[in-house]
């Protein structure tokens, strides 16, 4: 059967709990399976078990072993279905639906969706923009989401934020590249400074609003702002690209996200980049299926870059 590009094909393709022992092996090991003990290459495959045993050292081990699905028991078919739900619904999915849609309890797709996000979050290091290249910094509120927190951590919180029950969100987008998010505890100039020096290379182009916390970083950066208040686009200078991003960000947590606490925001927004970042373009066309196997990679721990899936060059423009 063909590699799955619709939901659909991925429900008929993963119902064979052998195919998606082969995916997951395939992805993990692209060499051959290697035992988790003691590393040899030699064994053999238990069929009835789905279990290899390793020759040098006789252990036995699964292709669940060193994965976030390891000590689950929930299938493995149900824990692909929830990763092509996550990546590919473009305003997110709540743990209701993908309970309902896998017959699992809503407590268990919440634990499977869990694991899950915190296997796409972006850990690289590497910041954004460089020599030439334009970055667009912009905050921004996400609100009504400590309804239910406790008094006294929801002040807390909020202290600082300017936004009464909203949580403040810096992003940063690299034109022609990446998005990422950061959630800091308030907007004064200290903090601004500082995120923007952890998420972005000296020496790139940055677009910003007028917001005073962003005065003086002319030094490492080349700053243009633009006033909200006169225009929205002054030729090139906007950050329009940032503002769409967080319109998907409000879009999907109105409608999938019931309440999102402050405290599990950054992984929703960290689920959004990954959509966003790895999103179809002009020049890069990227099904579901390729979105699921990068998200996949990520997961088996060898994290495939969108060159690797695509066969293309991923430089995105
Ligand atoms: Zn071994």
């Amino acid at each position: 059967m063909d590699k799955p590009n619709t939901l659909q094909q991925a429900i008929r393709y993963f119902s064979d709990e052998q195919v998606c022992i082969d995916t997951i092996a395939k992805m993990r090991w692209p060499e051959g399976p290697i035992c988790p003990a003691c590393k040899g290459t030699e064994h053999y495959y238990l069929k009835t078990q789905k279990r290899w045993k390793c020759k040098k050292c006789s252990k036995q081990f699964s292709v669940k072993l060193g994965t976030i699905c390891e000590d689950s028991p929930i299938s493995l078919d149900k824990w692909l279905i929830a990763l092509w739900m996550l990546v590919n619904c473009k305003n997110g999915i709540s743990s209701y639906e993908v309970g309902r849609g896998l017959g699992i309890t809503q407590k268990s797709a919440w634990f499977v969706l869990r694991r899950l996000r915190l296997a796409l979050q972006e850990k690289s290091l590497v910041k954004l923009g460089g020599e030439g290249k334009t970055v667009e910094v912009d905050e921004t509120f996400i609100g009504g989401l400590s309804r239910n927190m406790h008094k006294e951590v929801r002040a807390r919180k909020i202290k600082g934020t300017g936004g009464r029950d909203k949580t403040l969100v810096v992003g940063f987008l690299e034109r022609g590249g990446k998005v990422r998010t950061s959630v800091p505890n308030n907007r004064r100039k200290r903090t601004m400074h500082k995120e923007v020096k952890q998420n972005v290379s000296a020496g790139s182009i940055l677009f910003t609003d007028e917001l005073k916390s962003y005065n003086d970083l002319a030094e490492e950066f080349a700053h243009k702002v633009i006033n909200h208040a006169v225009a929205y686009v002054d030729g090139n200078v906007h950050t329009n690209n940032l503002e769409n991003c967080w319109s998907l960000v409000k879009r999907g947590l109105k409608g999938t996200y019931i309440s999102v606490e402050p405290f599990h925001l950054f992984r929703y927004l960290d689920e959004q980049a990954f959509r966003y970042n790895n999103r179809s373009r002009k020049d890069n066309l990227i099904n579901d299926g390729d979105r699921f196997d990068l998200a996949l990679s990520q997961i088996a721990g060898k994290r495939l870059t969108f060159a690797e899936v695509t066969g293309k060059d991923g430089s995105y423009n």
